[in-house]
């Protein structure tokens, strides 16, 4: 899905200092501020034509001329006075309308999708002449309103940091009150949004919403990266294993400056591995629990709150590094399905969340790279692990003391058995994943060859045809005959390359048999490797890569 960029924004959060009485004004406050947007949600109900209208600005027009009472408008078919005698100020109802607004917008979109939902099932089922199995329930209106009250202008006032004033509603009449408050100060530059008012664990905090001001979008990628003697990008491959990411940075040419090592993740498994198996032992325990009822929520709130823990610090870490470097896109691979394994309920649910760490760490490394103008972009998982960086072989997989002889996913060294590359197989994928992205776009750079449709059919089936019988070839026979093959000439002669390879590295390469993943980006046009990868990537020269295993 592609987004239009915006402006980077944050949210700040203040804690409300304490006052005898400001449970319950911020309590009434907020029962008085869902009260009203309650009335409005059923306003729309009766008058759902108002949805219809072109934005918000106009509907809120709409609604108040429905409700409330002015000169000109003196007989209002709804009147909001009449549904809730308190005294209601204006900025505080708008506030309301458009929180109705919102619950109104989602529950008739909701409605929508489930009505043709329900329709496409009924087509369907009437097509073959049996009854509709759609038993989906249709979405329904909110029960309970337990939303945050938010302020408009005029409902709070002199905020510096330090203080602020709100208006509250104490039950009886309106009141401004003095608060102090505590928390990050807001940089200069960043503008505040309307607040909220939030109850979080039995404390009232003050949630201000900024944007970044005078911002600057950063250039395109496309531009970006024709300043080849500038341009940095940051690959970054996630991992389920210790090292939780991985970053290496590559200048525009694709050669690899700088790499980093973000661990962690054996302890948070370990913490998190010791929580779920307390859940199980406590459901065994219970019994049986009844369906969408929550249970142990202490412990699942503590694993919650590691896991968030730990995606913070390692986005934070990600966008430090790139900065480092001056890294200004910062790339990641788009990250797969969970497929769960068999197991215990902690080891599934371990490996679960493992995997949503790394979509977590995507997300928060996105917002916080965004503020420092730098693009996050991702690319096709494809064999990113299983490539060599360097010649495109697929590579051996392997735990230090084992013979490199298979792919065996996760271990954690890698084998190349055509260039004879080896070292850290995470850091491989990182460099395949910034490649993969330079070499997208050095498409777009050097259009003329590039967009020859990738051959498919010819040269591949007649590779099949001619079978294993291939004597082994060395790497600079393969880069011949693939580049034989881009052409879309049929290659009889020179095809030693992947099962030539395959018979080295064993097992593991029967299970991509068939045609090579065939490249788009003809050889030629791909960022040199002989210099610039290899010569700062040699493997012996492993242990010289800079760590981070600090206490994550
Ligand atoms: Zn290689």
């Amino acid at each position: 899905m592609k987004r239009r960029a915006s402006r980077p924004t944050k949210t700040y959060r203040f804690r409300l200092g304490y006052r005898p009485k400001a449970d319950v004004w911020f309590g009434e406050t907020q029962e008085l501020f869902n009260r009203v947007a309650a009335f409005y949600f059923d306003v729309i109900e009766v008058h759902p034509g108002v949805l219809e209208l072109a934005d918000d600005k106009e509907a809120l027009t709409a609604l108040e001329r429905l409700t409330h009472a002015t000169a000109q408008n003196s007989q209002p078919v709804m009147p909001l006075a009449e549904a809730i005698p308190e005294p209601i100020p204006a900025m505080f109802r708008r506030a309301a309308i458009h929180a109705a607004l919102g619950s109104a917008r989602s529950f008739h979109s909701n409605l929508e999708r489930w009505r043709k939902q329900k329709a496409k099932a009924e087509e369907k089922a009437r097509a073959k002449g049996k009854p509709s199995k759609f038993h989906a329930r249709p979405p329904i209106p909110p029960r309970r309103w337990n939303k945050s009250t938010v302020l408009y202008d005029g409902m709070w006032d002199e905020f510096d940091g330090h203080a602020v004033l709100l208006k509250v509603w104490t039950g009886d009449s309106w009141t401004r009150v003095k608060f102090q408050v505590s928390g990050r100060p807001v940089p200069a530059g960043w503008k505040l949004g309307s607040p909220q008012i939030v109850r979080q664990g039995g404390q009232w905090h003050l949630h201000i919403p900024t944007t970044c001001n005078g911002f600057k979008f950063p250039a395109k990628v496309e531009k970006q990266l024709a300043d080849k003697k500038r341009t940095r990008i940051c690959a970054v491959d996630l991992n389920i294993n210790d090292s939780l990411a991985v970053c290496t940075i590559h200048s525009a040419d694709g050669a690899v400056v700088a790499t980093r090592f973000i661990r962690g993740g054996r302890e948070l498994q370990h913490r998190r591995k010791r929580a779920l198996g307390r859940v199980a032992r406590k459901r065994s325990q219970t019994g049986v629990i009844r369906e969408y009822q929550s249970d142990n929520a202490k412990l699942f709130r503590y694993v919650r709150a590691i896991d968030n823990d730990t995606a913070h610090r390692v986005s934070r870490r990600i966008v430090k590094f790139a900065r480092e470097y001056g890294a200004s896109v910062i790339v990641f691979e788009h990250l797969g399905h969970f497929r769960p394994e068999k197991g215990k309920y902690s080891k599934r649910g371990n490996e679960k969340r493992s995997y949503w760490l790394r979509g977590k760490i995507y997300r928060y490394t996105q917002y916080k790279a965004w503020e420092h103008r730098i693009i996050t972009s991702r690319v096709n998982p494809r064999n990113t692990s299983r490539e060599c960086a360097c010649c495109h072989t697929l590579v051996a997989r392997y735990g230090a003391g084992e013979a490199p002889i298979e792919f065996r996913p996760g271990a954690p060294l890698f084998l190349c058995p055509a260039c004879l590359k080896r070292g850290n197989a995470d850091r491989n994928a990182s460099v395949n994943i910034g490649h993969r992205f330079i070499e997208r776009y050095s498409t777009h750079l050097e259009k003329p060859q590039a967009v020859s449709a990738p051959p498919k059919g010819g040269a591949e089936q007649c590779s099949k045809e001619q079978g294993v019988s291939v004597s082994h070839g060395t790497s600079g026979e393969r880069y011949g005959a693939q580049r034989t093959r881009k052409q879309g000439k049929p290659v009889k002669q020179a095809r030693p390359s992947s099962e030539g390879a395959d018979d080295r590295v064993g097992t593991a390469q029967e299970k991509r048999e068939g045609p090579r993943p065939s490249r788009r980006i003809p050889r030629s046009l791909r960022p040199q490797r002989s210099g610039g990868y290899a010569a700062n990537t040699p493997s012996a020269a492993y242990a010289g890569v800079p760590e981070e295993a600090a206490g994550l």
